[in-house]
């Protein structure tokens, strides 16, 4: 598997992280290793530390370099599949580890506004509103939600982890899990066993768990303009951010200096290629252009707007968008959190906290419709693995 160190092919997001790793040479065993150091993996990182377990967090590339540090920082209910059973509210949830840990992250929780194109639309939003793909774009909806800083957020989320008694270790990346008899890796920097394991390694998860089903990867694109003219129209009314609930999809966000970051679309590809993409070459480079396309489109005031950043990041989903949260179909030590899709930002951090409880036993895994097929009950599942 190619690392997913990301660097400078995917673009540059606006966001910075700012807690300094302490360094520590990688032990060859742990209570607790947890892969992946994006919202999830952090967060089953200090659930774990706080259990009283010596917990190893191992980040292939840098903390936040996957979609977490990459994300436009909407924060959303439930997930892209709508609401789960077992799970309660993610927002909620994010309020209280925020308020629990100190994080200061900018969060705000005005609502979200679902858009709907039409072909009509009345009174201001037919003066000062927004038009994409040849229609307008109305208010569909309200819905809970708002914006964070997502380096803020990871800065805070590692800082908990750290104190709690995390040893984070970037640009050392799992090659190879194996789950039974017990937990064992093998990993860029050495081998590693474990009593328990938490994957929370985003788009690279099929890579180590093929047992995890089928999972999805794909960039999706952003883009961050200058700050926008003084009457830029009512899209993100009342600073709030926003997304299409039709296609062709869009999202965007007000930024605290008064710029937008939107985003769309997916480029779709092997999970193990995704980190050799760059943001200017081939079908990338069409996906970024699209998105400015419409961005001039929405209002004619956008027509000389400057671009400031495009910047990629990974999704990972599955099929209907449910996401990954269960334990490895071998073994009940290790977990499995991902596949959020673009509905991260609250989520992985309480489902990476759920598994970590599911493996302390604690508690048990919401049942989302069996993700990870037990091999007692699906013959597929035990052909696939012969
Ligand atoms: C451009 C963009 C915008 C988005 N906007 C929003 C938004 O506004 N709101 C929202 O809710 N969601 C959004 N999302 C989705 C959200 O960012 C993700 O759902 C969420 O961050 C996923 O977190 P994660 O911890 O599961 O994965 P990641 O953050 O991807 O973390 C996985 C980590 O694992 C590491 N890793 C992978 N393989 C290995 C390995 N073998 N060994 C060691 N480390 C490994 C990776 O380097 C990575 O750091 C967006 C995503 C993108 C890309």
């Amino acid at each position: 598997m190619k690392s997913p160190v990301v660097g400078p092919r995917w673009g540059a997001p606006p966001w910075r992280f700012r807690f300094r790793i302490p360094s520590a040479p990688l032990p060859r065993s742990a209570d607790a290793v947890v892969i992946g150091a994006g919202f999830a993996g952090l967060a089953a990182a200090r659930s774990l530390a706080a259990a009283g377990l010596q917990v190893v967090v191992l980040e292939g590339g840098r903390v936040g370099g996957g979609a977490s540090g990459r994300s436009g920082g909407v924060v959303l209910e439930g997930a892209a599949a709508g609401e789960l059973p077992g799970l309660g509210s993610a927002i909620e949830a994010l309020r209280e580890r925020i308020r629990r840990d100190g994080i200061e992250c900018g969060l705000e929780l005005p609502g979200c506004l679902e858009l709907a194109h039409r072909e009509r639309a009345e009174g201001p939003w037919r003066e000062r509103g927004w038009r994409d793909a040849g229609r307008w774009l109305v208010p569909a909806a309200e819905v809970p939600g708002g914006t964070l800083d997502p380096g803020a957020l990871l800065s805070g989320m590692a800082a908990a982890a750290t104190r709690a008694g995390a040893r984070i270790h970037e640009g050392v990346r799992a090659s190879r899990l194996r789950a039974m008899p017990a937990p064992a890796l093998e990993t860029t920097a050495g081998g590693l066993s474990a009593g328990l394991v938490v994957v929370a390694a985003g788009a690279f998860t099929g890579g180590l768990v093929p047992e995890a089903g089928e999972l999805h990867a794909a960039l999706t694109p952003a883009l961050v303009t200058a700050p926008l003219p003084r009457d830029a129209g009512l899209g993100p009314a009342g600073g709030r951010p926003f997304y299409t609930v039709d296609l062709p999809y869009l999202w965007g966000r007000p930024l605290p200096d008064g710029a937008l970051m939107l985003g769309a679309g997916l480029v779709r590809g092997d999970p193990e290629q995704l980190p050799n993409r760059r943001i200017d070459r081939g079908a990338f480079a069409r996906a970024i252009r699209e998105l400015e396309d419409r961005l001039r489109g929405l209002t004619p005031r956008f027509r000389g707007l400057g671009v400031r950043r495009r910047f990629a990041g990974p999704v990972c989903f599955r099929t209907g968008a449910v996401p990954l949260l269960c334990l490895h179909p071998e073994s009940p030590r290790v977990a499995l959190a991902g596949a959020f899709a673009g509905h991260g930002v609250a989520l992985a951090p309480l489902a990476g906290e759920l598994a970590a409880e599911a493996l302390l036993g604690r508690r048990a895994l919401p049942d989302w419709g069996r993700p990870c097929p037990d091999p007692a009950q699906d013959p597929a599942a035990r052909s696939r693995r012969a």
